[in-house]
């Protein structure tokens, strides 16, 4: 992995740079937050091809915002993609990207580590538009290859699993994908483009939840899917909404008129026009200044993560920890490959003490915050299994990694002395207990 995307920029640069120029009305050298939500048409002609999708430019802010445009652009430069669709939340992200590939009846293969909320969404909110969804074990890519079928739209994981610490192995996915002519979809929230860049890989489209590391301090919701703008969607006659004529466009056919921004397009002309999941332009604001420390957040976050690990890798009250950066980690070898500058700041730890040291645990710690969050600032703890894993039986919730006895962490860019202290002193109390 580089540095320097296209040999042009280096990270920290499109981080602070990328999208934005100082506001030509102005000369305002922040991003201005655009908080209107119609744009003056410069006459009835101009209109007219706005609506035709002729001409470029600002109509209404479910479609497009300035402010919004900005990150867009910013996300799409720091994963090296062609061009990227804001979204209100990371869910909101996949359901528009499901939305562009899938049809009733159409089914998509994903990894059973994901986000459990992805889980749910997949398996239970997505059946009721007549999608189809098989989860299969990540670590077995040619177990994906298996399940396959002609209605099979896409392959879905992610890069560093949340909570598990699993690492996919992107390369091999992406071509079990491409034999079978369709995209690869690399949830990236977890390891952010700082630390694994998945079209360096051979993934098609991105999808993250800025929510997390992105906008970084637990203040703004949002989504984004990125596209490399490499996947030919003419190869075969899978993806209809891209190559057939879109009648609300009066015939017009996305892959035809845009070419390898057609996804993007459609996103923005079809997917926030009909499905009016849109990130508002504040949230676009406050996850622009996210991004400019991105790389130095996501460092100390990592770096912060891994004493935590070690240290809690040694304690006498835990089974295990899933931290990919620890040496005993089956992830090891694929964290050298596909992130090696860090394992992220998200993982799970087993009590020995089971289900009630878990809750003994996150009520006697006092730096740590209570949430249902991760990628913030601050250090964060959650029990998943009375929380956010609740909706899954015992049997799905350890399938997924978040059984009894697991606790998830979500490691702060505090001092990794007082993380440790705070750790320190509530695993004594839920030993005692
Ligand atoms: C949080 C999260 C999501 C969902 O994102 P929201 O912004 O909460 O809708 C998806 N994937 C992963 C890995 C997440 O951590």
């Amino acid at each position: 992995m580089t540095d320097r995307p296209n040999q042009g920029p280096g990270f920290h640069t499109l981080a602070v740079h990328a999208g934005a120029s100082p506001d030509p009305a102005t000369g305002a050298r922040a991003t201005p937050i655009y908080q209107t939500t119609a744009y003056v048409f410069d006459d009835a002609d101009h209109a007219a091809s706005l609506f035709n999708l002729q001409t470029y430019g600002y109509i209404y802010s479910r479609l497009t915002n300035p402010t919004v445009s900005v990150l867009e652009e910013r996300i799409a430069a720091l994963e090296d993609g062609k061009g990227a669709i804001a979204t209100a939340s990371g869910h909101a992200a996949q359901m528009l990207i499901s939305f562009v590939l899938m049809q009733p009846g159409a089914h998509i293969l994903a990894s059973n580590k994901l986000y459990g909320g992805s889980l749910t969404q997949f398996t239970n909110t997505f059946k009721k538009f007549g999608w189809d969804a098989t989860l299969l074990d990540p670590d077995n890519p040619a177990d994906f290859r298996q399940h396959i079928r002609p209605e099979t739209k896409a392959i879905f994981i992610e890069s560093l699993a949340n909570p598990t610490g699993v690492i996919a192995d992107i390369a091999a996915f992406a071509d079990i994908a491409h034999e079978a002519g369709i995209p690869l979809i690399v949830d990236n929230t977890s390891a952010t483009p700082y630390l694994c860049r998945p079209f360096e890989w051979g993934a098609d489209i991105i999808t993250h939840s800025t929510t997390k590391f992105l906008s970084g301090h637990g203040n703004a919701m949002g989504g984004m899917v990125v596209d490399s703008g490499k996947f030919d969607w003419g190869q075969n006659d899978k993806f209809p909404s891209l190559t057939r004529p879109e009648p609300a466009y009066h015939g017009l056919t996305f892959y035809e008129t845009f070419g390898d921004l057609a996804l993007t397009v459609h996103g923005h002309a079809i997917g926030l026009r009909d499905l009016g999941a849109t990130m508002a332009p504040m949230n676009a604001y406050l996850t622009i200044t996210g991004c400019e420390t991105l790389g130095l957040r996501v460092a100390k976050h990592c770096e912060n993560a891994l004493a935590v690990a070690q240290y809690l890798e040694a304690h006498p009250a835990v089974n295990w920890v899933s931290y990919p950066g620890l040496k005993s980690s089956k992830y090891y070898d694929l964290h050298q490959k596909y992130m090696p500058k860090g394992a992220g700041s998200v993982f799970s730890v087993s009590l020995k003490g089971g289900y009630e040291a878990g809750l003994k645990l996150v009520d006697a710690l006092e730096l740590f915050s209570h949430v249902a969050n991760i990628g913030d600032t601050r250090s964060l703890v959650i029990h998943p299994a009375s929380t956010t894993h609740r909706q899954l039986d015992e049997k799905a919730q350890i399938a997924s990694g978040a059984g009894p006895d697991v606790v998830r962490l979500s490691i702060g860019i505090e001092d990794a002395a007082d993380i440790i202290a705070d750790l320190d002193q509530a695993l004594a109390v839920a030993m005692r207990a």
